[in-house]
């Protein structure tokens, strides 16, 4: 452990995250963070108490130990570290730069309250990235149990499920609907956060396990959940398709020429390289533009961060809370405005305008707004103040306002029990769904959550689906009893 004394530990102040300058980042998609040097590493360590009953790893939804991890680097040996953090992380390179750290463990940790908090997220980066860089092959699993798992969806529930599948020596395939694997990760999440060699060397290493990974794949319309446990012959399913079906603002003026959901401009960009001068344009040329975001969560911020480096002269977060309210990660916030991102609070659109007969858009109609009495998440809710509407000149909007899950395996696969709200029903201890051998989990399940929470549903559902086959071997019969629906599901 350190050689500092406790006073002395706490006197430091943290170590920032070395970023590339704003203006320098701006104008192109590579990383902002640069990731911490091993010296950084080491120094912000030594920072940590070593609490003995580290409040950091209660904030922490996979309760990795992070005492130990810490410990760990103080000792020279990120090795050790690493194990550490795979223990209950599989995709810590990820976690590491996109988590909400400062709701989760950091928040909790002791030294928050002098806003000092250790900058776990920072090490955890750092502590994948060099594992990444000196890593040794993979071990492939010495026995195989001879069971098929089938996973739909390649976001963090469907990776996190399939690496520990894998690990306990089941083969597993994922079927993917995307040409790229990652889900949100992959066509959300812009590369100046998470680079998509970072994503590609997970996919690779569950690759080495033995997982096979089936692309352009979109089950419910090639196969149905019950032809994989019935013509396809897998003895387990596990279900990851996430939320990807944007919610619109059901104003007028929403179909005009240079609107989008940022779902659909963040996978066009992503995925179609609009970034790259050889690509054809997927997206309008933003090049001296007036664009405008509505929504405040990290979506808006990727979607507005977008717009600048493809040359947006004007960049405006139009949000109906105020700052203070908004979800984005705070990282993400601060990097946004030091890019030049204007956040224009309590205002919600209320018509998209044309520009002229042409359809294309030409500006928006906003209602001011005053923060009312807490709703039931503890957020003041938005108020219209009557008769306080203003226009504002904008040339693209971008629609941020969260998204549901997509109807398509309801509607294919009947006997899959779901909310009213699209949500599947599972049994919360395994994460079974009405059909048995079927399982689900991340924002399939909960509607659009976070990386952790998708990862550890689908680690959960693993070690549930590992326990079945396990009984299959034992019992033919169908072993566990799948949930009941609840009252009111349309199933
Ligand atoms: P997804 O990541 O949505 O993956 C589901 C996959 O299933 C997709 O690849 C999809 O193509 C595939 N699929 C869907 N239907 C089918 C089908 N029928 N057949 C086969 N495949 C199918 N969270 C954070 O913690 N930090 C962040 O900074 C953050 N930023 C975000 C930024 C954006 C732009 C968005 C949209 C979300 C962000 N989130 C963030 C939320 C987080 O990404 C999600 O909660 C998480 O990805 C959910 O994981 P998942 O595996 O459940 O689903
Ligand atoms: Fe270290 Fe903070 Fe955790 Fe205490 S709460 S062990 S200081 S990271």
């Amino acid at each position: 452990m350190s050689e500092l004394t406790r006073r002395e530990r706490m006197r430091r102040d943290p170590v920032p995250m070395p970023e590339r300058a704003p203006e320098q980042r701006r104008v192109d998609f590579d990383e902002v963070n640069l990731g911490y040097t091993p010296q950084m590493a080491v120094a912000e360590a030594e920072r940590c108490l070593f609490c003995s009953h580290p409040t950091c790893v209660e904030g922490c939804p996979v309760l990795v130990d992070i005492v130990g991890f810490l410990e760990a680097i103080v000792a020279d040996d990120f090795a050790a570290a690493a194990d550490i953090i795979s223990r209950d992380n599989s995709l810590p390179a990820i976690c590491g730069r996109v988590c909400p750290q400062e709701e989760q463990c950091e928040g909790a940790c002791v030294l928050a309250k002098k806003g000092k908090a250790i900058h776990i997220g920072h090490l955890e980066r750092f502590v994948a990235d060099h594992a990444r860089a000196h890593g040794g092959a993979v071990a492939r699993p010495k026995r195989t149990s001879g069971h098929r798992v089938a996973v739909v969806g390649s976001g963090p529930a469907g990776l996190a499920c399939a690496a520990d599948l894998a690990k306990a020596g089941h083969h597993v395939t994922v079927f993917e609907a995307l040409h790229q694997l990652g889900g949100v990760l992959a066509y959300g999440i812009p590369r100046f956060r998470l680079p998509r060699e970072v994503i590609t060397a997970e996919t690779e290493r569950l690759g080495a396990l033995g997982v096979e990974f089936r692309t352009n794949s979109v089950i419910g319309m090639s196969d149905t959940i019950e032809d994989l446990l019935t013509t396809e012959g897998f003895d387990a399913v596990f279900v990851g398709v996430g939320a990807g079906l944007p919610r619109f603002l059901d104003v007028p003026g929403e179909d005009l020429v240079g609107v989008y959901s940022a779902n659909e401009f963040l996978t066009r960009v992503n995925l179609m390289e609009a970034y790259t001068e050889e690509a054809d344009t997927p997206v309008l040329d933003l090049i001296g533009k007036r664009v405008a975001v509505f929504g405040g969560g990290n979506t808006a911020m990727d979607a507005i961060r977008t717009a600048i480096r493809l040359g947006a002269a004007q960049a405006l977060v139009l949000y109906r809370r105020t700052e203070e309210e908004m979800p984005a990660r705070l990282e993400e916030v601060a990097h946004a405005k030091a890019e030049g991102v204007e956040i224009v609070p309590l205002v919600t659109p209320v018509e998209l305008l044309a520009a002229d007969e042409s359809g294309h858009l030409g500006g928006v109609r906003l209602q001011r707004m005053r923060l009312g009495e807490p709703d039931a998440g503890g957020r003041r809710r938005p108020v219209p103040i009557a008769g306080e509407t203003f226009d504002l000149q904008i040339d693209v909007a971008i629609v941020a306002i969260g998204n549901s899950p997509n109807p398509l395996l309801a509607k294919t696969t009947p006997a899959l029990a779901h909310t009213d709200r699209g949500t599947l029903v599972i049994d919360q201890e395994s994460g079974m769904t009405s059909i048995p051998g079927v399982f689900a989990g991340g924002d399939i399940v909960t509607g659009g959550a976070t990386v952790i929470l998708a990862m550890a549903q689908g680690r959960r559902a693993a070690a549930a689906i590992d326990r079945w086959l396990h009984e299959l071997d034992a019992e033919p019969a169908a072993p566990t009893t799948p949930p009941a629906a609840p009252e009111g599901s349309p199933v």
